[in-house]
């Protein structure tokens, strides 16, 4: 008798065990989807994670696979180890790995669809209960398995179905091929016969008197490079039509001789458009030098980090990287941190790699991100893959490079739900399965890599210079807490300086940037008579006002009231609104600058992908000349225009209560200060703040980095953080707080006991209450010298133990490997 370990799309366990019928005893391979039941009334899509022949323990029943959904494997071996690694190391089960790992169109969750096969016919007589089965489709091609135990009356359906699906009277898989729908579109090409040269002379002498036919046939071999194999591409009918400016009436003429002939081809979706594509730029002196730095680097280190200032022309130096890797057949990832950016790097590498390139993201629809996984699957062809955290589990095969462009975002974290992994250290660890090396950029470092790589254990390749001499921004400091108490800057954000810079560069022709890392209009509202301020009724926040929709709105949980006017407290009208948001900045510049055209770029205006692609695209065109926007401006984007960039507060990025504050603060103010004065000319940048002397603000004036890491690890390595310890965050929830704090210090007294002082807390999180929840998190800071497994063990134990304790029901407990 054979089992099979599946992995179930749940946080339970780590697998289960199902007998494997016999007949599916030849089928069933690692990596494959199979139907199983599971609980009292669900099926789920489980993937088979191996097949061994020891019977569980005796008194564990086990249940048969019931339909098995591949013929081969959609999962490679290397995926599988991978997910094993994350849960291990991430402290989550493999369920919740799957969840994250395959896009829904692949998963067949409970509700999964039965197709009855019309033109089933049959020699044997049915049993009953098929007959009743099949009577329940009752004309429908398609029912539940839930409905179809309802309509049939028959308590478990499974066996009935299976043995319809044996001969060929039902499908179960039906749904996954008709989920996905391919996507066809019209090329043209030159018939085989007039690929020879004086079959073409010929016809063309026959179009003498079709002019317009015969231009666009020039056309067409002109961009189809039809007659050169090695140039040659696929050139749809649409490109066509548009490329030469003709009406399709004339293709058809072509088409009716039989000198182009039209087919039919299922695309991707997610096809750029390209006519011709381009050779990688050729590189500058220090880029090549760049270049060689970390060829010679990969060949002691599996990681190089490549600390670029930005516009030195990393992502020049990535296409050569990928070209090279492409070349020897090995596919290539390219991760971004978010998805607001990968459009424009989209444009850019797609003019050089053409169809090799696939994009996956969150945003794409599931057909999309399906069709992504099945040409990796399928195909044979080297891919280029660009996608954000989740495409690190794409069924890669041999990859032989990956990328991590602005390796130090937090956003490479996954933060809610589990597993909560981080990209980019998860990069590394996948490129290692695969043999391939990983290479990290940025103009910012994050502290850990930059740590790693001064240490030796990567490798370190510095660009310096910006690409065409372009220099630095040039950065002025404005104490706005001066201008406020000269009363030169009364009811207003903009210091002097800063308007008169932003009027120059409109004068120019030049656009503006203006940053403050808060959305909405005003985050703290107060009524000046009783001090009362409206508060989130879930979360221990204080209610952001929006102008757009004139609500006050929670950032936590999305809960939302009509804006107040009168205090519910003192029935006062005078309600102050303090702090500001990027919509207080676009009202202020509205009166400060009528004549110019704003745009926002924030979670609320972004919303959508096409809204985020539309604003970044007016502002790359010039239609916008101010751009105002949160964090989201900071990353990587390349424009070349921007005469001065304004951020509006740095307070508040420095004060944050948080151990990686002063490093995230210097990203982020670099970072945008970066988006100034990209070619030609130099940029400014006006930074406000009312800690002029900080010595966070001078570092980032000049660009030093060196002294502003040296500064942070001084401190880190004082206070036990990383990159010298490793921190593990226990996260503790409940809705009853009483038994949360009970439970919280139980817990953190037994971890003590094992762990002594590298336990701290339990500590009350910054916002005490989220959703709903209140929370308590116990941190705990182990060497990185340290092997994970006796700790994970340990904390298993404890658990285990925790258990015993009644309200501990009552909490909801999750690990944070390595927060950000
Ligand atoms: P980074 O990624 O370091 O911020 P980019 O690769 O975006 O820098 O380069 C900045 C700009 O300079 C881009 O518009 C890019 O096209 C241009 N550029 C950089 N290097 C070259 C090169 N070798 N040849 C042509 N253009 C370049
Ligand atoms: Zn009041
Ligand atoms: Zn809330």
């Amino acid at each position: 008798m054979k089992y099979a370990n599946v992995i179930l799309p749940l946080p339970l366990e780590d697998s289960y065990t199902y007998r494997i019928p016999p007949e599916m005893e030849k089928a069933v391979a690692p990596g494959c989807r199979a139907i199983v039941h599971f609980g009292k009334k669900r099926y789920y899509t489980a993937i088979v994670l191996s097949i061994h022949e020891r019977p569980p323990e005796a008194g564990f029943e086990t249940k048969e696979l019931y339909a098995l959904l591949d013929a081969a494997p959609v999962l490679r071996r290397p995926q599988l180890r991978f997910w094993e690694w994350i849960a291990s190391y991430y402290l989550c089960k493999l369920g919740d790995v799957y969840k994250a790992a395959l896009p829904s169109g692949l998963k067949l969750e409970s509700e999964t669809t039965v197709t009855c096969n019309p033109s089933f016919e049959t020699a044997l007589p049915l049993r009953p209960n098929e007959q009743t089965v099949l009577d329940a489709f009752a004309g429908k091609p398609k029912l539940t398995l839930s409905e179809v135990e309802r309509k049939s009356g028959i308590r478990n359906v499974v066996p009935v179905i299976s043995s319809l699906m044996a001969r060929g009277a039902v499908e179960i898989s039906e749904e996954m091929k008709q989920g996905f729908v391919p996507k066809k579109q019209a090329f043209v090409r030159l018939p085989e016969l007039y690929h020879r040269e004086e079959k073409l002379r010929e016809a063309f002498s026959e179009l003498k008197r079709a002019p317009k036919q015969e231009a666009m046939l020039i056309c067409y071999l002109d961009i189809s490079h039809a007659l050169n194999p090695q140039l040659s591409k696929e050139l749809s009918r649409k490109e066509l039509l548009e490329r030469s400016g003709y009406a399709p009436a004339v293709l058809e003429g072509l088409i009716k001789r039989g000198l182009l002939e039209s087919y039919e081809k299922e695309v991707g979706r997610l096809q750029v458009p390209v006519c011709r594509l381009e050779q990688p730029a050729s590189l500058t002196e220090a880029q090549r030098i760049a270049y060689n730095g970390i060829l010679h680097a990969f060949k002691s280190k599996e990681v190089c980090l490549l600390h670029g200032v930005t516009s030195s022309g990393k992502t020049e130096i990535y296409t050569h990287l990928i070209d090279d890797v492409l070349k020897k057949g090995r596919q290539v990832l390219y991760l971004l941190p978010e998805i607001a950016i990968t459009t424009q790097i989209t444009g850019r590498l797609a003019k050089v790699f053409g169809d090799k390139l696939l994009v996956y993201h969150s945003k794409f629809s599931d057909n999309e991100r399906v069709e992504v996984w099945n040409k990796l699957l399928y195909e044979k062809e080297a891919r280029l893959i660009l996608g954000v955290r989740s495409s690190l589990f794409l069924p890669f095969k041999d990859l032989g490079l990956i990328i991590v462009d602005e390796e130090h975002e937090n956003s490479y974290k996954q933060q809610d739900p589990a597993p909560r992994y981080h990209a980019r250290n998860a990069a590394i660890v996948l490129a290692g399965m695969h043999g391939a090396k990983t290479l990290l950029g940025s103009a910012t470092p994050s502290i850990d890599s930059y740590y790693n790589a001064t240490s030796g254990k990567y490798g370190l390749v510095r660009l310096t210079t910006r690409y065409a001499d372009c220099l630095m921004p040039e950065i002025t400091v404005v104490d706005i807490k001066e201008l406020k108490r000269k009363k030169i800057m009364k009811d207003t954000l903009f210091s002097p300086l800063l308007v008169q810079k932003i009027n120059e560069a409109l004068e120019n022709g030049e656009q503006a940037i203006l940053f403050q890392n808060r959305r909405g209009f005003a985050p703290a509202t107060e009524c000046r008579d009783c001090g009362w301020a409206p508060r989130c009724i879930n979360c221990d926040v204080s209610l952001t006002y929006h102008k757009h929709d004139n609500r006050l709105s929670c950032h936590y949980c999305g809960y939302s009231v009509q804006r107040i006017y009168t205090c519910p407290q003192c029935r006062g009208r005078d309600l102050k609104m303090s702090g500001f948001g990027t919509e207080k900045i676009e009202e202020e510049v509205g009166r400060l600058f009528p004549s110019a055209r704003v745009e926002r770029l924030d979670f609320d205006s972004a919303r959508t992908r096409t809204g985020y692609e539309r604003i970044i695209a007016d502002f790359e065109k010039g239609k916008t000349h101010i751009l105002i926007g949160t964090q989201m401006l900071s990353k990587g984007l390349d424009f070349g225009n921007v005469g001065v960039v304004g951020i509006l507060n740095a307070d508040s990025l420095m004060n944050f209560p948080d151990f990686r504050a002063h490093e995230r603060a210097y990203q982020l103010m670099v970072q945008v200060s970066g988006r100034a004065g990209r070619r030609e000319k130099q940029g400014t940048v006006v930074l406000q703040t009312s800690q002029p002397e900080h010595p966070l603000i001078l570092m980032t004036q000049q660009f030093a980095y060196e002294e502003m890491v040296k500064l942070q690890l001084s401190e880190r390595s004082l206070f036990r953080y990383p990159p010298y310890y490793r921190l593990i965050t226990l996260v503790l929830r409940s809705r009853n707080e009483a038994s949360l704090q009970e439970m919280s210090s139980l817990y953190a007294d037994k971890l003590r006991t094992r762990l002594g002082e590298r336990v701290l807390g339990p500590v009350s999180p910054p916002i005490t209450r989220v959703q709903t929840f209140h929370v308590k998190h116990i941190v705990l800071k182990i060497e990185v010298t340290a092997a994970i497994a006796p700790v994970r063990e340990l904390l298993d134990h404890i658990h285990t133990d925790m258990r015993q304790y009644p309200p501990f029901k009552q909490l909801l407990v999750h690990y944070d490997v390595d927060p950000v």
